[in-house]
């Protein structure tokens, strides 16, 4: 993955103007990419003299609390007066980990009412949305944080990368990729590890405060989602799972309790897609994720108003649980029937 030379020096032209206001956003619901990218980029950009705020619609999970930085974070649904400042005050906004402003929700009408800011796009999801000022826009690239250190690599070289920059970077790293197992693992994305390494970091340190950090509810959630709302349809290749807010509450559900559940079902042979519905108060939040050839990033589109990845993508219903499973169950036969199962 090469990134374009002439939108480097574009940005680096952009940035040496003077020290500037900037603003990074990232996506609701914001995962370990979100975070690790936002806030090692405003590092960097800090360390050029610029004074740079990191807002994310709402709050990340609470096995992230750890991550360096994460303090500065300006969560708006809980500090909007903030934020709104921040953004009319922004002569640049990055955008961080998403593809449309659609994907900032309760933030993306403060964006566009509050700012006439130049965006600049950092992405790695399909289908970027067009109207920014700038895009560096990579879907062959495995996380946000690779691209951001490739972007820093290229600017300024990989020296000004500290220790804690360097953990923000591998937690989006890391969390990506599913700890390394899933595609676009490049020997690149392994020598910019080695060079986090140099930098201090103590990957099984990381490993434990981001994947051993749970509550007990969270197992025993887990277990019942697994035991008893595991469905599996399309002779054992496709599996679902739903959890509803009682439920949660029942398992005292803590935002981000749910990461990785869908993941699961694919550890199963010959499973090819699984889909996770996750009842929140005015809708269902989808996961959905495949293996190989199967495409979610589709899927999603077409009949969940969402997208993503290929292998890895979300969307929406806002019809009640037992419609959407339906919903779900009757498009997956017909999508198998156009063959793409
Ligand atoms: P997750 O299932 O981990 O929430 O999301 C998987 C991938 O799909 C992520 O890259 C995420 O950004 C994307 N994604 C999740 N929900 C949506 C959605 O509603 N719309 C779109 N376009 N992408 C989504
Ligand atoms: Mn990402």
């Amino acid at each position: 993955m090469e990134l374009v030379k002439e939108h480097i020096e574009q940005l680096r032209a952009m940035l040496s103007e003077r020290p500037m206001k900037i603003v990074t956003v990232s996506h609701t619901n914001p995962d370990g990419d979100a975070i690790g990218s936002s806030l090692a980029w405003a590092e960097a950009l800090r360390q050029l003299g610029h004074t740079v705020t990191s807002i994310v619609p709402n709050r990340h999970p609470y096995f992230l609390n750890w991550m360096p930085h994460i303090d500065e974070l300006v969560i708006f649904k809980q500090d909007s007066e903030r934020a709104n400042e921040a953004i009319r005050e922004a002569e640049l906004i990055f955008c961080l980990d998403f593809n449309a402003l659609s994907r900032l929700e309760i933030l993306s009408e403060a964006l566009g009412a509050n700012s006439s800011a130049r965006r600049i796009l950092i992405d790695h999801h399909l289908s970027p949305e067009e109207g920014f000022a700038l895009t560096f826009s990579y879907p062959e690239c495995s996380s946000t944080a690779f691209l951001v250190y490739q972007l820093i690599e290229a600017l300024w070289g990989a020296e000004c990368i500290t220790r804690e920059m360097a953990e923000l970077l591998y937690v989006g790293m890391m969390t990506d990729t599913g700890n390394f197992a899933f595609s676009f693992l490049t020997p690149e994305l392994f020598r910019a590890v080695a060079v986090l390494l140099e930098r201090g970091i103590v990957i099984p340190d990381i490993h434990n405060r981001v994947y051993n950090s749970y509550t007990a509810g969270r197992a025993r959630l887990f277990g019942y989602a697994i035991n008893r709302k595991m469905k599996l349809i399309h002779g054992g290749r496709v599996a679902h799972m739903s959890l509803t807010e009682e439920e949660m509450r029942r398992f005292c559900f803590q935002q981000g309790d749910s990461e990785g559940f869908v993941n699961y079902p694919l550890t199963i042979k010959k499973m090819k897609m699984s889909a996770i519905f996750i009842e929140q108060h005015d809708f269902i939040r989808i996961s959905f994720r495949s293996r190989g050839a199967v495409d979610v990033n589709l899927f999603a589109r077409r009949y969940f108003n969402g997208g993503g990845h290929k292998n890895a993508a979300g969307g929406k219903s806002f019809e009640p649980m037992a419609e959407t499973l339906a919903r779900y169950e009757a498009a997956v036969e017909e999508w198998a029937e156009e063959g793409n199962l």
